[in-house]
């Protein structure tokens, strides 16, 4: 299915030679990726823009899960939680080689507890009807020790075991970007969007820069998205006229940090979930990738950040509550990599004289005066959801033409194929069928790193050449952040794979390509995923 490799400088000339697009995307994460996909799917041309790399906001940063978000319906939102469980669904179906259900389990530690999760539960599964992933079942406390060898055993009395989803998020965005091209769209990374162009006061089109050759291009499109997540009130800046006042942000941020540990801390099959830790917030230890991620937090921020760092009093929350749930607890020096995402919380608001609708609670589609539509909010497992709103609103706005929804429902995205679950350390099977082009690569038996506890390779020779040729990969960090998730997973491992990635992408990737740079930016950043606060 894999067309060949992908040439930037033959999408950057075929940009040049396009005289107008349908939709120019602004933003390369979940929603900007799902999207591209969708609007290519219908027929439309697309051109979609990241700034830096697919998936290097929130998106590579999420806690993985596909869920139809339990608390929603402790809140009654039924419509939410029903729209959630059918994207689920969907994703499990069209990436299985980068999603798989994943049992929970929540431990009881008072008597009320089973039973009252348990009901709740009971209708989640009700409301998936025959898209659920596996019954709820009520378990002994014998029986809970079973299934979490290293859940605290003290005053244990039961729990409930039911069912959702787990994927490898920046892949995830990578396959939907690159499946989006195989259906024409041009998706280019490390092309950040400088200005809005505007004629007869609507936004047509974009300025930007190919942040590798320095080179500016102007592209003029029908209908221009923001879909730059916490970074929308930037984009929306550039749409003011000069003298018009700044409007006020849309987006709160709210940080979650991440911990990784080995998955010795978090033996078996099973997910922890604690659904009210001790100052109400949930607790999750997830294995994913070899690995156990133990999170997150929700701590407001006043500024958005590329590289968000963790506070001390979030990392302490973590390991604290984690030592009251877990018999071996983690320590500060088993930290692995600590990773931190921000949410685009969304402020209600209605901005005068633009057309603002909030389409569900999770997300918000507002299309200002000018034309520029703004997406932000929801969760990674709605991102398909959220892109037939947005076409439908611009469809009734007049932005685009009529095309039928529901095209990207079973819609198989590259390599799609099944595979082993997700849980298991990263290696071919999260390539699914395009792994025959990757074995096919030099260095497909050159192992560069391995799995420390279970001893499987995770890192080769071929995989670094095959995200340079297939994957649009430009820098050591493209490859060991988001291709392999080697960062995420063991921040000290990743940085002493630098040099080996950087010299053979320096094959690669050409004389424009400088090994060093990449290599001592990405050593900068592994210091600070390794290093706690
Ligand atoms: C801690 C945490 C845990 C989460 N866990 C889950 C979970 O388990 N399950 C779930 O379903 N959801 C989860 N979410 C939510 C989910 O991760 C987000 O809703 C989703 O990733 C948002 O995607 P996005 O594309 O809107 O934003 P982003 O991923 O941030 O993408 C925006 C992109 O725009 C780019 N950009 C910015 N400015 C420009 C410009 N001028 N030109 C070009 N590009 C630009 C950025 O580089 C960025 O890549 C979690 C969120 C957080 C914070």
């Amino acid at each position: 299915m894999n067309g060949g490799p992908l040439e930037r400088v033959a999408l950057w000339a075929r940009l040049e030679a396009a005289a107008e697009h349908d939709l120019a995307i602004v933003g390369g994460g979940a929603t900007g990726c799902g999207l591209a996909l969708d609007a290519a799917a219908r027929g439309f041309s697309v051109a979609l823009f990241e700034a830096d790399d697919f998936a290097k906001g929130t998106s590579s940063r999420a806690t993985k899960l596909l869920h139809g978000g339990v608390r929603y319906l402790a809140q009654g939102d039924i419509g939410l939680v029903r729209e959630a469980l059918h994207e689920r669904a969907s994703v499990l179906a069209n990436a299985p080689h980068l999603a798989n259900r994943l049992p929970f389990v929540m431990p009881s530690y008072r008597w009320w507890e089973s039973g009252f999760y348990g009901m709740g539960l009971k209708a989640y599964d009700l409301l998936a009807g025959a898209r659920s992933l596996g019954d709820t079942q009520f378990l002994s406390a014998s029986q809970t020790r079973e299934l979490l060898p290293n859940v605290m055993p003290t005053g244990l009395s039961g729990g409930v075991k039911y069912w959702d989803g787990q994927f490898d998020d920046a892949r995830l965005a990578l396959a939907l970007a690159l499946t989006a091209a195989a259906r024409g769209a041009l998706v280019l990374n490390h092309a950040p969007v400088t200005a809005l162009t505007r004629e007869a006061g609507q936004v047509r089109g974009v300025t930007v820069r190919d942040a590798l050759s320095g080179t500016e291009h102007r592209v003029r499109a029908r209908c221009v998205v923001n879909a730059t997540g916490i970074w929308v009130d930037a984009l929306r800046d550039m749409d003011r006229e000069a003298d018009a006042p700044r409007r006020p942000p849309m987006v709160a941020p709210s940080q979650g940090v991440h911990l990784v540990v080995d998955r010795s801390f978090w033996p078996g099959e099973h997910a922890l979930l604690v659904p009210k830790t001790q100052d109400g917030r949930v607790l999750f230890a997830v294995p994913w990738l070899g690995k156990t991620i133990l999170g997150t937090t929700d701590t407001p921020r006043d500024t958005v950040q590329h590289e968000p760092r963790a506070l001390p009093a979030e990392v302490q929350f973590i390991l604290g509550e984690a030592a009251r749930y877990l018999a071996r607890a983690p320590q500060r020096a088993d930290v692995r990599s600590v990773w931190v995402g921000m949410r685009p919380l969304v402020k209600p608001q209605a901005e005068d004289g633009a057309d603002t609708k909030a389409l569900s609670r999770e997300h918000t589609v507002l299309i200002g005066r000018s034309g520029l539509v703004t997406v932000t909010g929801g969760k990674w497992t709605t991102y398909r959801a959220m892109a037939e709103d947005v076409l439908t609103r611009c469809m009734a706005k007049g932005l685009l033409p009529p095309r039928p929804a529901g095209v990207t429902d079973r819609l198989p995205l590259l390599g799609a194929a099944p595979g082993r679950s997700i849980m298991a350390p990263p290696g071919e099977h999260l390539y699914g069928s395009e792994a025959s082009t990757l074995q096919a690569l030099p260095g497909a038996t050159r192992w560069l790193s391995h799995d420390a506890e279970s001893g499987q390779p995770v890192l080769s020779e071929a995989m670094v050449r095959f995200a340079a040729r297939h994957e649009l990969a430009a820098s050591v960090e493209d490859v060991l952040a988001r291709r392999c998730r080697l960062l995420f997973l063991d921040a000290a491992e990743a940085a002493r794979q630098a040099d080996a990635v950087g010299a053979i992408l320096a094959e690669e990737l050409g004389p424009g390509f400088d090994a060093a740079a990449s290599v001592a930016s990405f050593r900068q950043l592994a210091a600070q995923y390794g290093e706690l606060p």
